[in-house]
């Protein structure tokens, strides 16, 4: 599915191509229609799943010309952070047209906001409060609006807004649109929601967990002992077709596993550092800078240490081994795709940890693919240099061949000095 394939106009494809953004997300693929048909619509999506655009781009659409008059569309949030986002939203999108956007929230001066929409406005944003109070001065005149959002419905309500959200429904004409998103369903939600929509279509697209409908989710079936020389692999080539990857913050259960990682990461020539409890402050931050920085391509994190990490736009994220709790696999994968890229999730998974990944999708209502294993080289620490017959002339497999895959070889790496050899996972 593409955006074309919505109905979109090409100024609005425009915009989109702009954005980068290839292909609709899916309350886009069922919103953008739905609207453009005209239809009111009940959406269950959070934040994160694209639904801004899911109602903006289709209302930029339908409000066609503008007259720069009075707002034909009406979007209501709950907080002036979002409004602000959603008005940014509105211009971005509405680049090629030639519609006017307005935003107005509390908290600030009222002035500009009377100023701007006597300037002429098609889309209007605003907090219920600050509305109110520009219709109650007569600085607003709802009288044209077509097109009504209810956005972010269950926080308008935890917030205390039902009341002003009823008077503003009652000053709306009442032939026209409405769209109500909502990331959970209460009672009161959909109370409201009958009160005022007609006939809606019914969107639901993050029943349990928006996170894991973001992330794409790969597994790659690895023995235990072979999973530090995948996991080399992947840091060179990718998981498939990517190329080399540079930052990636991988997941281990311990502490102490965390540490052997990092070394065992440093020793094939990845930079690494380990990030955990035991780790004090300075030593957490200066990971962690080094990692934004892009000095080092892998912090290697136990549970607790990841939460609360700050880090925009994470490419990917490795389970190097699953945890015992899939909602922390969830809350470990939600590190990457954030801000809406769409990210990625590698899990190292050993048969012992096939019941945990069971456990996983069940959780997620969603099967974690496996990819084919790719044939990756074993490289181990070069034996000590006293060693008799250790010598750099000892090359391609002739050196004798301890038993078991974690076996050394005498063929030096080109990174790093260590020994190489290609075999298969299984
Ligand atoms: P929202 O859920 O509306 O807050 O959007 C979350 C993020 O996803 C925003 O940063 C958007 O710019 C981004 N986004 C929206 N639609 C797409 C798309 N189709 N592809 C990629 N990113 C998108």
């Amino acid at each position: 599915m593409k955006f074309s394939d919505l109905g979109l106009s090409p100024e609005l494809l425009r915009a989109v191509a702009d954005k980068g953004y290839d292909t609709p997300t899916p309350i886009q693929q069922q919103a953008i229609p739905a609207v453009l048909g005209g239809r009111d619509v009940l959406a269950g999506a959070q934040t994160g799943t694209g639904k801004t655009a899911g109602f903006v781009l289709p209302l930029l659409q339908r409000t066609v010309a503008a007259d720069g008059r009075t707002p034909r569309v009406l979007v209501l949030t709950p907080t002036r952070e979002l409004a602000a986002q959603v008005a940014e939203s509105a211009r971005v999108y509405g680049r090629y047209t030639n519609l006017r956007t307005t935003v107005i929230f509390g908290g600030v001066s009222e002035k500009p906001q009377i100023g701007a929409l006597r300037a002429g406005c098609d889309i209007l944003i605003a907090t219920p409060g600050r509305l109110l109070d520009l219709v109650d001065q007569g600085a607003l005149d709802l009288s044209r609006v077509k097109h009504f959002v209810l956005d972010e419905a269950d926080r308008m309500l935890d917030m205390g807004f039902i009341h002003d959200i009823k008077r503003i429904i009652r000053s709306l004409p009442a032939a026209r649109q409405n769209l109500m998103f909502s990331a959970t369903y209460s009672d009161d939600i959909r109370d409201l929601a009958a009160r005022f929509l007609r006939d809606p279509i019914s969107i639901e697209v993050a029943p349990r967990n928006t996170t894991a409908e973001r992330v794409e989710q790969v597994a790659f079936a690895v023995p235990k002992e072979m999973k530090r020389h995948l996991l080399v692999h992947l840091f060179d080539h990718g998981a498939s077709g990517e190329g080399t990857w540079h930052q990636v913050l991988v997941f281990t259960r311990t502490k102490h596993g965390a540490n052997r990682l990092a070394q065992q990461l440093e020793n094939a020539g990845i930079r690494a550092a380990a990030i955990h409890g035991n780790k004090s402050q300075a030593a957490r931050v200066r990971a962690l800078a080094d990692f934004k920085d892009g000095n080092i391509a892998a912090l290697v994190a136990t549970e607790v240490a990841s939460r609360g990490l700050d880090i925009k736009e994470l490419p990917q994220v490795v389970n190097y081994e699953l945890p015992n709790v899939p909602e922390d696999y969830v809350h470990r994968i939600g590190r990457t795709a954030r801000a809406g890229s769409t990210g990625r999730a590698v899990s190292l998974v050993s048969p012992d940890e096939a019941s945990l990944l069971r456990d996983i999708e069940r959780t997620m209502r969603r099967s974690v693919p496996f990819l084919p294993t790719p044939k990756f080289e074993v490289r181990e620490p070069k034996p000590p240099v006293s060693r008799p017959n250790a010598s750099p002339d000892n090359r391609g497999g002739s050196a004798p061949r301890p038993k078991g895959p974690g076996g050394r070889l005498g063929s030096r790496s080109r990174r790093s000095g260590r020994s190489r050899r290609s075999r298969n996972a299984f």
